[in-house]
C-alpha cells in the first residue's frame, strides 16, 4: 500500500502509517503534480493546502480513502470521492480542546480587552484607567451549539463560575442534564447572556443565524465570540451592532471571506480578531494525525 502525505502533519502519524504502508511525504505538491502522480497511491493524507478536487480522485483508481488530519473536509470533493467509492475520514474529536481554549482565550481577551492594552503597553503608555474589565464569574455564558467543542467549552467555563444556558435543538435532555446545562430557546439566550459563544456547523439553517434582529436582542453590554465558521454571523450586520453599541464587543476566529481583507471590522478597537487558528496547537494536530494514521491503518489491514 503506499500514502502520500501530501500537508505536512506530526510525525507520530507518519512514523504509524509506515508501519503498514510505503510512505511518500511531499507537502510543497503542486495541483499539477498531484493529477500526474496521484495514480500511483492508495491513500491521500492532507489538512487544508491541498485540494482533493473530482479531477484529481478521478485520476486515481487506486484510491481508497482521503484523509484530512483534522476536522472541517471543505477541501474535499466528499460526493465525487463517495462516487467512486472512496472512502473520506477526518479526526473531529482531535481540535475539541483546543478550540474551547482558543474560545475561551477570546472572551477573556474581550472582558480584559488584553489585544487593546498589548498594543498600548507596546506605544510606550501606561493606562491603567483605559483597560477596566470585567470578570467572566457570575455571568452567563450562551452557547450556541453543544456537540463536542460546546460541550469542553460548557466543562471549562463552569469552573470560571458562569451560568451557562445552551442553545441546541438537536441535543437530548439527558444530554443537557448530564452537562448541567439549562436549554433554552435561542432568543432567550440572546437577551440573557453577558457573552455569547458559537459552536454549530455552517448549514442552511445557520447561515447568518446572528443578524440584525438577534444582535438587537442582546445587551449593549454582551459579548459574542464566533470560532466555528465564518457566514454563521451577518459580518455587516455585526458591524452596525458594534458601531451603534448594540453589544459592547466581538471576537473573530472566522470570517465570511478569509482573510478578511478591507472588512470594516478590522477598524474597530472592540473586536478582537484571530486568523484561523482555533485548531492550530500542537497537541491537536498531533492527535489529528495519529487517528487519521490509526484509521488508515485499520482499512489496510482489513
Ligand atoms: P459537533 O457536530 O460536535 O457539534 C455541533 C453542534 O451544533 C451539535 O450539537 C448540533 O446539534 C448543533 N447544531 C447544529 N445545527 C444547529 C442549529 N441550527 N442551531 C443550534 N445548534 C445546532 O461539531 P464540533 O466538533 O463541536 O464543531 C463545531 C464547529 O466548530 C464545526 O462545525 C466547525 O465548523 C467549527 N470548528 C472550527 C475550528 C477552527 O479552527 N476555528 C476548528 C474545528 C471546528
Amino acid at each position: 500500500m503506499k500514502v502520500l502525505i501530501a500537508d505536512s502533519i506530526n510525525e507520530k502519524g507518519i512514523s504509524e502509517l509506515e508501519e503498514v504502508a510505503e510512505v511518500v511525504v511531499n507537502t510543497t505538491i503542486t495541483p499539477e503534480e498531484l493529477l500526474e502522480t496521484i495514480k500511483d497511491f492508495d491513500a491521500i493524507v492532507v489538512r487544508s493546502r491541498t485540494k482533493v478536487t473530482r479531477e484529481v480522485i478521478e485520476a486515481a483508481p487506486r484510491l481508497k480513502i482521503i484523509a484530512r488530519a483534522g476536522v472541517g473536509v471543505d477541501n474535499v470533493d466528499v460526493k465525487a470521492a463517495t462516487e467512486r467509492g472512496v472512502m473520506v475520514i477526518n479526526a473531529p474529536e482531535s481540535t475539541s480542546i483546543t478550540v474551547a481554549e482558543h474560545s475561551i482565550g477570546l472572551m477573556l481577551a474581550l472582558a480584559r480587552k488584553i489585544s487593546l492594552a498589548d498594543k498600548s503597553v507596546k506605544e510606550g503608555k501606561w493606562e491603567k484607567n483605559r483597560f477596566m474589565g470585567i470578570e467572566l464569574n457570575g455571568k452567563t455564558l450562551g452557547i450556541i451549539g453543544m456537540g463536542r467543542i460546546g460541550s469542553q467549552v460548557v466543562v471549562r467555563t463552569k469552573a470560571f463560575g458562569m451560568d451557562i444556558m445552551v442553545y441546541d435543538p438537536y441535543i437530548s435532555r439527558e444530554a443537557a442534564e448530564e452537562m448541567g446545562v439549562t436549554v433554552t430557546d435561542l432568543e432567550t439566550l440572546l437577551r440573557e447572556s453577558d457573552i455569547v459563544t458559537i459552536h454549530v456547523p455552517l448549514t442552511p439553517e445557520t447561515k447568518h443565524l446572528i443578524s440584525d434582529e438577534e444582535f438587537k436582542l442582546m445587551k449593549e453590554s454582551a459579548f459574542i465570540v464566533n470560532c466555528a465558521r465564518g457566514g454563521i454571523i451577518d459580518e455587516e450586520a455585526l458591524y452596525r451592532a458594534l458601531k451603534d453599541g448594540e453589544i459592547a464587543g466581538a471576537a473573530l476566529d472566522v470570517f465570511e471571506e478569509e482573510p478578511p481583507e478591507g472588512s470594516p471590522l478590522l477598524e474597530l478597537e472592540n473586536v478582537v480578531l484571530t486568523p484561523h487558528i482555533g485548531a492550530s496547537t500542537s497537541e491537536a494536530q498531533r492527535d489529528a494525525a495519529i487517528i487519521v494514521a490509526n484509521e488508515i491503518k485499520t482499512v489496510f489491514q482489513g
